[in-house]
């Protein structure tokens, strides 16, 4: 999300009379999430049933226990001592219910941190379960850095991997892009390492595998030395900016921009390496953006033309935000407001026109507010990368915890089928089994590794066994 302040923003938006009239009218608190995302804090001493929700509290699940092995010999027994459905989560950020299961949740908390770095090779290795934040530390601290980050650094290291997690930047491929070997233990309860010279077809397969292979242990990626970014937010015309974003991708090492409903404006994001030592890091005013915009959306939602007009008169697009300092520390940050989202990747060169539709579908409902995010990525080969073979563009849409998301499927989905989209394996989606194989072209092939790795479906909950087109057991 930008970080404009609400003043650069929207002006003042009249806020000392608004904001009171408006809070009266304020939608009710999101529901306190039950339990805690991971599942670690989630287990009650003495209860039968491990109570466990995703960060968005959209998917849930009554698990028989949750373990959190030490190490990979801890999973490898775990395997071969017990029997039923083990899925494992990361930091739970998924949307999707990758991971629910009245089996066994498996958390990799305690297998977490780096575990060796090379310069000459440029290559670090982390234990699995190793959140993204510590993992950018870590790397700062011995003088390197990832290429790319996501939009926040809260996922673990396999989480993010095994979704084909992304940031932006039309040359910079998503994070298992970089993933240069991986350590994996399968259902049979063997120990495996794979790159892409020793066992590349489950290379190619593990890299984004939904953790349906078996429990990734251990991931060696490909690193930079350490770098700055300079970032840049300022707000455009949205017509504008579309005209000009392709160019924008190319110029820029990260470019993405983010579409404010019903204004007719979007805010322009750039990064760009920066070798100087001066920090300039602006204290974060997206919860004021977000504010101000739903405050907008409930005072003059049901007018439509008047809630865009009030919005050009208060919107100052002459403001630019600037920010410098360690790559990670700005392509991550924190996301307050809680959302529910759907994403999808589409060819790079549908995305302007995929866009455009997305927008008017949008602006068909009066209750959106909250922005829309557009990345450019950049191409690569894992069997069920969404990037798989193709440039992409992506369009994430959001809707606020505690407002309907329920929308977002039936009515975005369309216009994702129609330009060729593959949906975030870990966003909201609708895609069955037949509509993916039609989307991967080595889609047969993944599936044949899985089931020769995992004959029995140990790795299965009921969301795999949908998207993957296998029965559903009884
Ligand atoms: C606020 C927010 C911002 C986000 N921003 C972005 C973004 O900028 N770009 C983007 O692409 N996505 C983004 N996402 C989506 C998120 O990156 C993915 O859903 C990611 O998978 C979450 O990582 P996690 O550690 O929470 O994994 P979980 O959601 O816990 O698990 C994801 C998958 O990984 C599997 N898994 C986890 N650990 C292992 C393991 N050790 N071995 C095998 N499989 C494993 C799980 O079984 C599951 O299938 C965002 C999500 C949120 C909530």
């Amino acid at each position: 999300m930008p970080a404009l302040s609400r003043r650069k923003a929207l002006k003042t938006m009249a806020a000392a009379s608004l904001v009171p009239t408006l809070g009266a009218h304020a939608l009710p608190a999101r529901a306190a999430t039950a339990v805690a995302p991971t599942g670690s804090a989630a287990v009650a001493s003495g209860a039968t049933k491990a109570a466990w929700s995703n960060w968005s509290g959209s998917a849930k699940a009554a698990s028989a226990s949750l373990q959190t092995p030490a190490d990979a010999a801890a999973v490898q027994q775990l395997f071969r001592e017990t029997t039923g459905v083990v899925r494992c989560v990361g930091a739970g950020h998924s949307f999707t219910p990758l991971v629910p299961t009245d089996g066994t949740i498996l958390s990799l908390d305690r297998m977490a941190g780096l575990i060796g770095h090379n310069k000459s090779t440029m290559t670090a290795s982390f234990h699995a379960g190793t959140r993204l934040a510590q993992l950018s530390r870590q790397l700062d601290l011995v003088g390197m850095g990832l290429r790319n980050l996501p939009d926040i650094d809260a996922q673990s290291f396999a989480g993010a991997i095994s979704t084909a997690t992304h940031g932006t930047g039309a040359e910079l491929p998503a994070l298992h892009a970089d993933v240069q070997a991986l350590q994996i233990v399968t259902p049979r309860g063997e120990l495996l390492e794979c790159s892409a010279t020793k066992q590349p077809d489950l290379f190619a397969a593990a890299k984004v595998s939904l953790g349906s292979l078996g429990v990734l242990t251990q991931a060696t990626t490909t690193v930079l030395p350490a770098y700055g970014l300079q970032r840049k937010v300022w707000l455009k015309p949205v017509e504008e900016l579309l005209q000009i974003a392709p160019t924008l991708a190319q110029q820029h090492r990260h470019f993405e921009f983010y579409y404010l409903p019903f204004t007719g404006y979007a805010a322009a994001i750039t990064h760009d390496v920066y070798t100087g030592t001066e920090v300039v890091h602006p204290e974060a005013a997206d919860e004021e953006m977000l504010r101000d915009l739903r405050h907008l959306r409930d005072w003059l939602g049901r007018f439509p033309d008047l809630r865009r007009w009030v919005a050009k008169k208060l919107i100052d697009p002459n403001q630019t935000e600037l920010a410098q300092d360690r790559s990670w520390k700005l392509l991550s940050t924190q996301r307050p407001t809680k959302f529910n989202e759907t994403e999808c990747h589409v060819p790079r060169e549908l995305g302007i026109a995929c866009v455009r539709e997305i927008i008017q579908v949008l602006e068909r409902r009066n209750d959106v507010f909250f922005p829309m995010e557009f990345r450019f990525i950049k191409a690569d080969d894992a069997w069920l990368s969404p990037f798989y073979q193709r440039d992409s563009c992506s369009i994430a849409v959001h809707a606020a915890v505690g407002e309907p998301y329920d929308y977002l499927v039936p009515e975005i989905a369309p216009v994702f089928r129609k330009f060729q989209g593959r949906p975030h394996w870990g966003k909201l989606h609708g895609h069955t089994a037949a509509d993916l194989s039609a989307l991967y072209p080595r889609w047969k092939d993944f599936l044949a590794v899985r089931a020769q790795l995992d004959p029995t479906g140990r790795m299965l909950n009921p969301h795999l066994r949908s998207l993957f087109g296998i029965a559903q057991s009884a």
